[in-house]
């Protein structure tokens, strides 16, 4: 009985729960689907994940399978599937958060067969690691304790597939809609973006080799590409299992390499994220703290695409939102300090900001870019309080005392002021560096004065 797996941003054949049950069910028809919705909402991540989609292609076509790509909406393009192939199971990983997969059964079903939902290889199934009263944990600390008090289940190896008698018309591997939802020139993102299965893993062996004690310290200096692993656009689009990573580290560890437990650490970062997420679904929309949902702030306007365009006049932020824009990542204290500008001396609502992540970062996530603006705006459920006001400026004599991240990206003739000026709209590119469109100190008061206001 011929079966469906749809490779539901899991772009790989190691550690994939959903694989596996398939081929134990039959034939398999390996199907991908690129949603133009999505697209739409996240053009660069959506362009992450088409990139993958050949080396996904090619490792099936090693074993005389192959990808089904279809372009449309998932309940349509799976319904049509199942009618074309007599397909009567479709397995695939669970949503984020899983209250997306409501009308999903329905369709499949409705087509005559059954759908069947595998969890994530995250850490820890979502919901598994509790509180002592049994809730789930709001704060990290925490939550990172009793994670690692646990065990992490065993990645699953790469299972050999049985191929159906025919193949249904698959459509090309590329995602036309999500390239024309970009504003930029997405030929110099490519550029920085190592994508498939196996160049995740080559990035995991590379990061391994490096990895040593000072990776607690340096992985906040912006200028050190080096300093973390690089991997979570390949974790995003799941070319690479949060279990495969941890196990490795692990093994690492065994082998005497330190860093190992502050790795762990961040990437449990990653599950909490989820975890929160899937309890919130919300979280994208609204404030965890409800009351934050009336904190005064404005809406988009003028200061907040000068933030987008890397024109706040402010060198740190700006670089930050350039790099961002030219390589769809941005190195995290990078991106803490660029958020915190944002909401605390413009005062502008950080869904404005998130909305700006969302499209832009080949590493989107909903749950970690909702749990991190989240912690920025000081309304999250374990944020940075809100009159802890990054100043940029100390922030780069600290992190970026001989100015080479902001040399990179914003002087000119650097290389990365000439990705950004190759990848931006002209009017974007500017041959001065702007004046502040505010005064720091003078945003700052202004914050605490509206926080000071609004507590009371
Ligand atoms: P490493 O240091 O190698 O860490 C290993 C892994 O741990 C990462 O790949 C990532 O999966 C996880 N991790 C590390 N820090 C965090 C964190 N703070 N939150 C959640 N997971 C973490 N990360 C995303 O993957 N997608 C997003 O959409 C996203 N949006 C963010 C928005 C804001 C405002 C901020 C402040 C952070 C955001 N992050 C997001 C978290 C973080 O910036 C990136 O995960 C990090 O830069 C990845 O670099 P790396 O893979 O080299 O990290």
């Amino acid at each position: 009985m011929t079966v469906i797996c749809w490779f539901r941003r899991v772009l790989r054949l190691d550690d994939h729960p959903a694989l596996v049950a398939a081929a134990e069910g039959g034939p398999v028809i390996p199907l991908v689907i690129l949603d133009p919705a999505e697209a739409r909402a996240h053009p660069a991540s959506a362009q992450r994940q088409a990139m993958a989609l050949p080396d996904l292609d090619a490792a099936l076509r090693r074993q005389g399978s192959r990808l089904i790509v279809r372009r449309g909406d998932p309940d349509a393009v799976l319904s049509a599937m199942i009618r074309d192939s007599g397909a009567r199971a479709v397995h695939a990983t669970q949503g984020l958060p899983f209250a997306t997969d409501d009308g999903l059964a329905a369709a499949v079903e409705g087509a005559g067969a059954r759908l069947h939902l595998h969890p994530p290889a995250d850490l820890i199934p979502r919901g598994s690691v509790l509180t002592g009263t049994g809730t789930r944990f709001k704060v990290f600390t925490p939550f990172w304790r009793a994670l690692r008090k646990g065990s992490i289940a065993d990645p699953l190896p790469a299972p050999r597939l049985s191929l159906p008698m025919s193949w249904p018309a698959s459509d090309g591997l590329d995602w036309p809609e999500a390239r024309a939802a970009m504003n930029r020139g997405w030929d110099v993102v490519a550029r920085h973006v190592q994508a498939g299965e196996s160049a995740a893993h080559d990035r995991l062996d590379a990061f391994l080799d490096r990895l040593d004690a000072r990776y607690g310290t340096r992985r906040d200096t912006p200028s050190d590409s080096d300093a973390t692993s690089g991997l979570s656009d390949a974790l995003a689009v799941g070319e690479i299992s949060a279990r495969r990573l941890w196990h490795r580290a692990m093994n690492a560890q065994a082998h005497g390499i330190g860093g190992v437990e502050d790795f762990l650490r961040e990437l449990a970062w990653r599950d909490f994220a989820r975890d929160l997420f899937d309890a919130t679904p919300n979280m994208g929309r609204t404030c965890w703290k409800s009351e934050w949902n009336d904190f005064p702030c404005s809406g988009d306007g003028p200061e907040a695409e000068a933030w987008r365009q890397g024109r706040t006049g402010v060198a740190l932020v700006d670089a930050g939102m350039r790099e961002m824009f030219a390589t769809g990542r941005m190195h995290n204290r990078v991106r803490m300090i660029a958020a915190s500008y944002l909401v605390k001396h413009l005062m502008i609502d950080w869904r404005v900001g998130l909305d700006w992540f969302a499209r832009c970062l080949t590493d989107w996530d909903a749950a970690s870019n909702a749990m991190n603006w989240q912690w920025v705006a000081g309304c999250g459920p374990d944020a940075s309080p809100y009159f802890r006001v990054f100043n940029p400026d100390t922030q780069a004599a600290k992190f970026d005392g001989k100015h080479r991240y902001r040399d990179h990206w914003l002087k000119p003739g650097a290389q990365g002021a000439a990705d950004f000026a190759a990848a931006a709209p002209r009017s974007w590119v500017l041959d001065h560096h702007p004046a502040p469109l505010i005064d720091l100190d003078r945003g700052r008061q202004r914050a605490l004065d509206a926080y000071a206001r609004f507590r009371r």
